[in-house]
């Protein structure tokens, strides 16, 4: 073992801390420090012992209050002083959460380090909000999309191939490209009545979701006035969200969901026939 400490790159998962895993707990209590980011719930952040130190590096969608570069270089940092570093990110490192560059630092530095997967906040706000990813009849591919790209860039995607009436489309970081997203969509031959939903602060106790649709999804964020962390789903598997409910209506009166554009087409709604045709 060389004298270098080790760095777990971990992920948290979407914000309810009992959707860690296991070894991700156990990490925790064995860490020397854990470097965070923003997204990491207070929950999760709790079960941290007193007396390990953390280090908040504050990141957020296009705020990085402390830049990428300067990240990797605490990280390394720490691993050279010799410490069990937790560099704890949420949902899954890997999923939209830059843990490949962390990676390429610690290699350039011969430093040891593991991954370990987390809930990326699709599956966990899939479940937590009655919205399969994939539902047979309805969708039979799904697409991971970024709306946030490095320097801001316009979202030069290839629209065409992502307006499939037969997948799921989930945007992470969409929040202020989303009109240009769904402007595209419609553009690329997706039906202005797909349904479509937003999710703010999925799987936690001030999850909200937001059903509408994809036309009129930009203006029913707006009134919601949701902020990030959202995540949008958009495709047919969004009209079984009531359905498939399970968690959303457990939640405290005064945060309600809404329902907005209610008259989602008729196809959209009545899947009992498309089901039919699944079988
Ligand atoms: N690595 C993370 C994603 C980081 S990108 C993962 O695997 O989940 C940050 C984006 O993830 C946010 O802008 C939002 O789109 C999404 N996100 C993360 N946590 C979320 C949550 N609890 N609820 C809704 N969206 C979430």
């Amino acid at each position: 073992m060389s004298k270098n400490g080790f760095v777990s790159l971990v992920g948290a998962g979407p914000g309810d801390a009992d959707l860690m895993t296991v070894k991700a707990v156990r990490l925790l209590q064995q860490a020397d420090v854990v470097v965070y980011d923003r997204l990491v719930s207070a929950d999760i952040l709790s079960l941290i012992p007193t007396g390990v130190s953390r280090i908040s590096v504050g990141k957020e969608v296009g705020k990085h209050c402390v830049p990428q570069e300067q990240i990797n270089e605490i990280i390394v940092n720490l691993a050279k002083a010799g410490r069990k570093v937790v560099r704890l990110k949420g949902g899954d490192p890997y999923m939209f959460g830059r843990g490949g560059e962390e990676v390429q630092a610690l290699n350039a530095q011969q430093i040891d380090f593991e991954v370990v997967p987390g809930i990326t906040a699709a599956s966990g706000c899939s479940s937590y909000s009655g919205i399969p990813l994939t539902h047979r009849g309805m969708s039979r591919r799904v697409q991971f999309l970024t709306g946030h790209f490095i320097d801001n860039e316009p979202l030069d995607l290839n629209w065409q191939s992502i307006a499939d009436p037969h997948s799921t489309i989930v945007i992470y970081m969409g929040l202020s490209n989303l009109p240009l997203a769904i402007h595209s969509l419609i553009d690329a031959g997706l039906p202005a009545s797909t349904p479509a939903a937003a999710v703010q602060n999925g799987t936690t106790k001030s999850q909200r979701r937001v059903i509408a649709r994809l036309d009129q999804l930009s203006d029913a964020i707006h009134q919601k006035q949701m902020k990030a962390p959202v995540i949008v789903i958009i495709g047919e598997v969004v009209s079984l969200a009531d359905e498939l409910d399970w968690f959303q209506q457990s939640l405290k009166e005064g945060q309600p969901e809404e329902l907005i554009g209610a008259n989602l087409n008729e196809s959209s709604l009545n899947q009992s026939s498309l089901r039919e045709q699944a079988k």
